[in-house]
């Protein structure tokens, strides 16, 4: 990043600098947890919904920052340089505007529903030898990210490419002014996010204001609506439009498109020329996303027929990063997205967050870079040092030759298999290992070793969805409302360490478990936020209080006990504890004749704390039961009032659940308790179902298709019987994998190639049949036994159950792999 000085930075910012304006800054933070390095770093305070960067000024402080930027500078900081300002994300975005202004070189600005990031990297692929290009890391489109993309600007580029994404009205307006582009690039306009839209044409006004001020526009002109749109608005209807599609008023006329297995071949006409060339890959979007590719090369004047080996050769790009359990306690983080250095960055910024006290890096040579090497593998290198991993492991030729700049203990090959050779799985102990590499490299060989189990039926965790699906709740809160995420029984069937891990990095304020032994675990692997068991057992108390969890206590025998096992233990400090009120679920809790009992117990009792108060809700999800719901608060009000004026404290008051906090949030009080909601799923409360985000989706793959013919039957007991030619799919995966036995016989249905196909005959314990005459697909395709679809709630219909079931059910022996975005 180009440097600036604290003077010219609280000029551009219209802030008021305290302190010394001399120094020089060249790196942001945001999050003090990410500071490495701290040399010529700012900090920028940023005030979100829950989270406000303020409260972390002295963790930065100590991690080395002197510079700021805040609402209100604080006066206890030795030696320390302020800019304040009155919105530092505001400040960020016109710092951003200020720096985009100083280039002149081509910007192009992409926008669209789907396939931005990819038509980004493509275009990076296409074009790194030809341009020093900048580019939004990853998928980084926000009002945030757009800023944090613009930033990396430098004197040495020659074009810029950068995404806008929106997912409010309005919102374009500021990141047209952000990314300020000269070349608009629109790729597919779906229906994402329509839901705060008013309609299709809402969404397309809104994402046209992008391109307020460019000179040209890329666009597929076969959307009628749109193209009518672009004619009609008075600055686009005057400048170079540049379009792909079958009519011959495109720029770009689709001739042909013929695809076999593995490739397909376009042939376009141009300028009364024919032109053909072919990329690796068969689907509808690669091949829309490769004529955007061509359209631009042609909106930037170059000459497309020079690049058809590039076409050829353009790869996929995996957009998520995968946090997978691997073999001895291990954690691997893959990160093939691409191999450059900010996407190292943030990979390097995920493995920190793994509380492992051993980190391990895998890198290879970095393809698609225009510094020299030396250059490359030094600014490599400087950003890897300040990590200090116990055990670096380098693969290449090229990054090889520079062992000597990485200050760890160093492996060198030249090659991903030289590696494997000597590999050896007992060297692998206890460590969190990022694999950070370019495709050619098959990274994926080594990832399969270190994995702990097979790939092909697999729970998939979007991490980043179970971030966004709290933040839906969050914003129906108030900023100071505390809020506790349950994980009892493995977060749902989710696997608790990463889901916890997550929670924890996101600054929640409590983990609920149900068993001590959850607790234990989550301990074990290195959380070290609050944690209440909801039903601690007798014989647990003493790993309870080993592991620092904090009891639901719930009658007087259960607090007697618990005192006594204090006592034995001899603690001496007052232990947390959480009252739980019986108010009319009926299963654990105090009673009101309890009380007179419980206050003269801990009146004056110098061993336990009481730190929350609460109460469950028996009908949160059942609207025409508001009556009792309004009942048990007001039972549990009085509750709370008697027992906290009897004993002079104010503990944390807390009661609703996930349907509650929708449903009754007037009474969050001072925290609630979000469980199903989070994993995106909303029963009863359809109009927060489309803000919500699945988290969890069960994939397997097909192991073999068969024909049958009329007369012919399929599994166990004969139960399916063809009724013409049937093609049926066998899955890996059967009741042993939970899989209800009762969704056979054409009861469910999992989806396959975006269809749906029906379960047939009997389900077997480790396998299933499916009917799949009428679905295209072949050995090895993948399939959604559930996720987008068939829906948790799907399959909940199926079962007639609920969801907490279903989720809960996928057994211990399929694999849970998390993704972050
Ligand atoms: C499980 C649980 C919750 C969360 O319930 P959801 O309906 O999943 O939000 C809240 N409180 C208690 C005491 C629980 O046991």
């Amino acid at each position: 990043m180009k440097s600036y000085n604290l003077n010219q930075l609280a000029r551009i910012i219209n802030g008021t600098l305290i302190g010394k304006g001399d120094e020089i800054i060249n790196q942001i933070f945001f999050d003090s947890r990410m500071i490495i390095n701290p040399i010529h770093g700012i900090f920028f305070a940023f005030h979100g919904n829950q989270k406000d960067g303020h409260h972390y000024l002295q963790d930065a402080y100590q991690k080395g920052i002197r510079n700021f930027v805040v609402e209100k500078a604080p006066t206890n900081f030795v030696d320390a340089n302020f800019i304040e300002v009155k919105n530092p994300l505001n400040a960020l975005q016109v710092w951003a505007k200020y720096h985009r202004k100083q280039f002149t070189f081509p910007v192009i600005g992409i926008t669209g529903s789907n396939g931005k990031t990819i038509v980004k990297e493509w275009l990076n692929q296409l074009l790194w030898k030809k341009f020093s290009i900048v580019r939004s890391p990853k998928s980084y489109n926000s009002q945030f990210g757009a800023a944090l993309s613009i930033l990396q600007m430098e004197d040495k580029n020659d074009l810029g490419i950068f995404e806008a994404g929106i997912s409010m009205p309005n919102e374009m307006q500021n990141l047209e002014e952000i990314i300020q582009p000269t070349i608009g690039v629109l790729t597919k306009i779906g229906e994402a996010h329509l839901e705060n839209f008013e309609n299709q044409e809402e969404i397309i006004f809104e994402k046209l204001k992008l391109f307020t001020h460019v000179d040209k526009l890329v666009y597929n002109i076969e959307n009628e609506k749109l193209h009518q749109i672009i004619l009609e608005d008075e600055h686009l209807s005057k400048i170079d439009k540049i379009t792909y599609g079958y009519t011959d008023f495109a720029t770009v006329k689709i001739n042909q498109i013929l695809s076999n297995q593995t490739n397909t071949q376009i042939s376009i006409l141009h300028n009364q020329e024919e032109f053909t060339y072919t990329i690796p890959f068969i689907d509808d979007a690669s091949i829309k996303n490769s004529l955007i590719c061509l359209t631009t090369l042609i909106s930037l004047n170059i000459d497309y027929k020079l690049f058809k080996e590039e076409f050829n050769q353009l790869l996929p790009i995996e957009m998520r990063l995968e946090i997978k359990e691997a073999i001895n306690n291990s954690i691997l983080i893959n990160d093939t997205f691409n191999s450059d250095l900010n996407s190292l960055k943030i990979g390097l910024n995920v493995l920190n967050q793994q509380p492992k006290e051993k980190k391990s890096l895998v890198l290879t040579d970095i393809l698609q870079s225009n510094l020299s090497d030396e250059e490359l593998y030094q600014q490599t290198a400087d950003l890897v040092n300040p990590y200090h991993f116990d055990e670096i492991v380098l693969i290449g030729e090229k990054i090889s030759q520079f062992k000597h700049l990485f200050q760890s203990y160093v492996r060198s090959y030249n090659s991903t298999e030289e590696f494997l050779e000597q590999f050896k799985h007992q060297n692998v102990d206890n460590e969190a290992i990022l694999l950070k590499g370019s495709r050619p490299f098959k990274l994926e060989k080594i990832s399969n070793e270190l994995e702990t189990r097979s790939n092909d039926s697999v729970l998939e965790i979007n991490l980043q969805y179970l971030i966004e699906n709290i933040n839906v709740y969050r914003s129906l809160l108030k900023p100071t409302t505390k809020l506790m995420c349950m994980v009892k029984a493995n977060s749902y069937g989710t696997g608790s360490f990463e889901v916890a891990n997550m929670l924890q990095n996101n600054g929640i304020d409590f983990l609920g478990v149900a068993i001590a032994d959850e607790g234990k675990e989550l301990r074990e692997a290195g959380i070290t936020v609050p944690i209440i068991v909801m039903n601690p057992e007798q014989s647990s108390y003493s790993t309870l209080i080993d592991y620092q969890l904090e009891p639901e206590i719930y009658s007087l025998r259960v607090l007697k006990l618990f005192i006594q096992k204090l006592q034995e233990k001899q603690i001496s400090t007052a232990y947390p504890i959480h009252l739980k009120m019986e108010t009319g679920m009926n299963r654990l809790g105090f009673h009101e004749d309890d009380f007179d009992e419980l206050i003269a117990i801990l009146k004056n009792n110098s061993q336990v704390e009481v730190r929350s108060i609460f109460t469950h809700l028996a009908t949160a999800d059942m609207p025409e039961e508001a009556d009792y719901v309004n009942y048990q608060l007001n039972r549990f009000d009085k509750s709370y009032a008697t027992i906290s004026e009897a004993l002079d404290i104010k503990p944390i008051k807390h009661a609703l659940n996930s349907p509650g906090i929708v449903a009754y949030s007037d009474r969050q009080y001072d925290m609630v308790r979000l469980g199903i909601g989070m994993y995106g799923y909303s029963e009863y409360t359809d109009f927060m179902q489309k803000y919500l985000k699945p988290v969890v989706r069960f994939k397997t793959v097909i192991s073999q298709i068969s024909e049958i013919e009329i007369g012919e039957t399929v599994s166990y007991g004969r139960r399916f019987t063809a009724e013409k030619h049937t093609k049926i799919a066998t899955l890996p995966v059967g009741y042993a994998d939970g899989i209800r036995r009762s969704l056979g016989y054409g009861k469910g249905k999992v989806g396959i190639n975006g269809q749906l196909a029906t379960i047939t005959g009997t389900i077997c314990m480790d396998m299933m049949m499916v009917d799949v005459t009428d679905i295209p697909c072949k050995e090895g395709d993948e399939v959604t036994i559930f996720g987008d679809s068939p829906t948790i709630a799907d399959v909940t219909k199926w079962l007639e159950t609920i969801p907490y079931e279903v989720l809960t059910s996928v057994s211990h022996r399929i694999k849970r792999v998390y993704y972050k975005e």
